[in-house]
This record gives C-alpha cells, sequence and structure tokens, in this order.
C-alpha cells in the first residue's frame, strides 16, 4: 500500500478536486439541478468516462499574456496544479491517447514567447495525458472552458500571465519619450498654444479581432485580424509623425484583447479618441465600400448596422474571455450620462473620417450609422468603429492586402482625424501635467 497506494490515493484525489470545479461550475449553470448532476457525473466516472478527443492545439504568444488553446468535440475534463524550480504548470488531460494534436505542441513554442520557456506532452497513466508548460519569470496560470461556437467546438484555454500586467500608461510615456527625443533631434519646436501648456492628444487605435477570433474571411483567406493590424500598425506610424499626436495600439500582436479591456486601456491613457478598424464581411460578394459607426444609445439606425454590432460583440465569444467573477462586466449595460455628448463627437468624427475615406474608396452609407458597439463604450471619449471596405468583396479583399491601399486608407483616417481636431481641438492639459 506504499508507493503506488499512495500515487493511486493522490490521482483520486486530484480526479476529486476536478470533479469539486466541476461541481461548481455545474451549480453556477444549473442551479438547483446541481446535486442531481454531480451524482451522475461521479457515476459516470466510475463507469469510465467517454475521453474527449483533442482536435487541435493553437498557442498564441504576446506581451501582455500567452494563451494555449485546445479544441475538442466533448468538454475536456483536466486537473491543473503548479511545480516550483523551475516553474511548471501542470495540466492533466483526461483524454485516451496522446493525440498527433498535441505532440506537436513542444515544437509551437517560440524563443521569444514572453511567458512560456518550454512545453511537454507525455501520456502519464491510463486515460491522463500531462501538459508541462515550463514558465518564464514569474507568470501564473488561469485556466477556463469555452463553449462550441461558430466553426469551434469545446475549447479548453490556458492563459499564462505576468505578475505584473501589462501597463498601457508607461508605455505610452515610454513611446512619447522617444517621440520627443526624435522630435529634439530634428529641432522641432515643442507645440505651444497661447497662455496653455499644449500637448500631445492621444489617439487609441483598435486593431479589430486578433487571436483565436480571426474575425470575418475574404473568399481568397484573407482574415480580417491580419489586415486591421496591418492598417491600424500603419496608423500609428503616421499619427506619431504628426507633431501634436501620439497613438497608442490596444493589440500589437496576433492575440485577443477582450473588447472591454480594448476600452480600459482607452481610459487609463486618458485617450482624445478611439477609432477601431474593422473590415467588413456580407454574404452578398457584391455588398462593398467603408462605413463608419459610432455608438447608439438605444436603437440602431438601420437592421444591418444592429446585425454587425451583433457580431463584432460575438468576438469576446470567439476570442475567448474568463469570465469568471467578472460579473459587473457582463452586467454593465446601461450606459453613462455622459454618454450622450460623447456620442455626439463621435459622429462629428465619425463624419470627418467617413468623409476622408469618400476620397479613396465608395462610401457603402453616405452618414455615419449607430448600434450597440460593446467596444465604443468608454463614457468620455469620442469612438467610432471604421468598417474600412468589405473583405467579403473579392475585388476589396485583394485591395485590403494592397500595401499601398492600406496605406491609403490609414491616411485617410489620419486626414479625418486632423479635420475634427480643427474643428475640435483636444482639451489643453493643465500646466501640472507634462506629457
Ligand atoms: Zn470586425
Amino acid at each position: 500500500m506504499a508507493g503506488a497506494g499512495r500515487r493511486a490515493l493522490a490521482a483520486a484525489g486530484l480526479v476529486g478536486r476536478a470533479r469539486i470545479r466541476r461541481h461548481r461550475a455545474a451549480r453556477a449553470a444549473a442551479g438547483a439541478h446541481a446535486g442531481r448532476l454531480v451524482l451522475a457525473l461521479g457515476a459516470f466516472l466510475l463507469l469510465g468516462s467517454a475521453q474527449a478527443q483533442i482536435l487541435q492545439s493553437r498557442l498564441w504568444p504576446a506581451r501582455e499574456y500567452t494563451r494555449l488553446t485546445l479544441e475538442s468535440k466533448e468538454e475536456i475534463k483536466y486537473t491543473i496544479f503548479t511545480v516550483k524550480d523551475p516553474a511548471r504548470v501542470v495540466l492533466d488531460l483526461e483524454v485516451a491517447d496522446l493525440p498527433a494534436a498535441l505532440s506537436d505542441l513542444p515544437a509551437k513554442v517560440s524563443a521569444e514567447d514572453p511567458h512560456v520557456q518550454a512545453l511537454r506532452v507525455a501520456k502519464n497513466r491510463p486515460g491522463v495525458v500531462r501538459l508541462v508548460v515550463e514558465v518564464k519569470g514569474d507568470g501564473t496560470p488561469q485556466v477556463f472552458s469555452l463553449p462550441p461556437i461558430g466553426e469551434y467546438g469545446h475549447r479548453l484555454v490556458l492563459d499564462i500571465q505576468p505578475a505584473v500586467p501589462f501597463d498601457p500608461l508607461a508605455a505610452l510615456i515610454e513611446e512619447t519619450e522617444k517621440k520627443h527625443a526624435v522630435q529634439r533631434d530634428q529641432d522641432v519646436p515643442a507645440p505651444a498654444e497661447k497662455g496653455k501648456v499644449a500637448r500631445l492628444a492621444t489617439i487609441v487605435i483598435d486593431a479589430g479581432h486578433g487571436g483565436e477570433d480571426p474575425g470575418a474571411r475574404g473568399r481568397r483567406g484573407t482574415r480580417e485580424k491580419d489586415v486591421t493590424l496591418l492598417i491600424a500598425k500603419r496608423l500609428k506610424a503616421l499619427v506619431d509623425a504628426e507633431p501634436n499626436l501620439r497613438a497608442l495600439l490596444t493589440r500589437d500582436g496576433d492575440f485577443y484583447l477582450p473588447l472591454q479591456a480594448r476600452v480600459e486601456r482607452a481610459k487609463k491613457v486618458r485617450a482624445d479618441l478611439f477609432v477601431s478598424v474593422h473590415a467588413d464581411a456580407f454574404v452578398r460578394p457584391h455588398a462593398r465600400g467603408s462605413s463608419v459607426f459610432a455608438l447608439s444609445e438605444r436603437r440602431a439606425t438601420s437592421e444591418a448596422a444592429r446585425f454587425l454590432a451583433q457580431r463584432e460583440n460575438e468576438s469576446d465569444l470567439i476570442g475567448g474571455v474568463n469570465l469568471h467573477g467578472k460579473d459587473d462586466y457582463v452586467k454593465r449595460t446601461i450606459l453613462d450620462l455622459s454618454q450622450t455628448a460623447t456620442i455626439d463627437y463621435s459622429l462629428r468624427l465619425g463624419n470627418s473620417v467617413l468623409k476622408q475615406l469618400g476620397t479613396v474608396n465608395t462610401l457603402h452609407k453616405g452618414r455615419v450609422e449607430q448600434a450597440s458597439f460593446h467596444v465604443l463604450k468608454s463614457p468620455d471619449i469620442p469612438s467610432i468603429l471604421v468598417e474600412t471596405a468589405f473583405i467579403s468583396n473579392p475585388e476589396e479583399e485583394s485591395k485590403l492586402n494592397d500595401q499601398a491601399y492600406q496605406d491609403k486608407l490609414a491616411r485617410a483616417i489620419l486626414a479625418g482625424i486632423r479635420d475634427y481636431f480643427a474643428k475640435y481641438p483636444p482639451r489643453p492639459a493643465s500646466a501640472l501635467v507634462l506629457n
């Protein structure tokens, strides 16, 4: 009863903990039926469960966090624990055999991954495959499951997050210092207004989708998340080249950032404007043109706008958000009072940008449309969502892939921002604020 017995007990203990975790999840979901469900699960485990089959594994390294996704037909049962020296996260997966989708996983770890040093997978005991993640620095794990959505089956998600979360303000300050250094080198005079301390206006540029969420897809396979990032990066470079402006990207790589986190970033850096970049899709391939959207307090201005907002808001379900303990976010549907005034300015900004987009592309609609886009819900920051073109239109898809055209779109958005600021200048900073 020594070694083997204890190991068996330990294993049983681990399974027990996993069962408790499922029990809690089930209780939250099913309320009064939880008791019965646990009994059923217990019997299920005793009889030997029908084990999930892992179909795909994906790894998304990013400065903010590294995400590992395991996709399967049925929900994967698991146990997780951590081990020190070196820091490791151990994920015991209840799967029958070592699937091909896991065996190539270690090779997917890149040397530049900020949070993952190495990955190992091996069969641990009958019915259990052990996945060991060697963590860089002080990364901590978070694991959660996502129900099937769109083209995805069940997903088990493991995020390795740094102990100190990415600070967008620190990143912005660092970049601003670089910009000032360049300006000093080029002898660009510091911006100044009479009697006021002029400051750099901050534009937060949001590349739609990312990571697990590819966004819309073109017929030739172009993914919205890739073109939005390319256009956003171009726009950032153009904004940063302006003497009075600076830009921050919500995401600068291929990973998923929840919609609320995008809004939070804009708030954290006290952005003057927020521009979310997208590339629309429609079932009819001939749908074409650029459009600009602002938030609506009540109804969407058209059925198409409502439908689009619904689809864009689904991003969180596809990209994957751990909602554990985040009830506030889910319930937050009532808009702030200051939102009404902000929407007014969002419409003005939207009109300026739409007008400029009209010089490089046909306009899908001649006016700014409105709907309930989650990513536009910053109470004090004029925010717009730009659908640059229809990725579902073959002609526009090839344009979206063209660097010169990406540059044209970015320049048009910048020209719109400039026109807007000419009419509604950014608020001056107090003499105490330096940036
Ligand atoms: Zn989109």
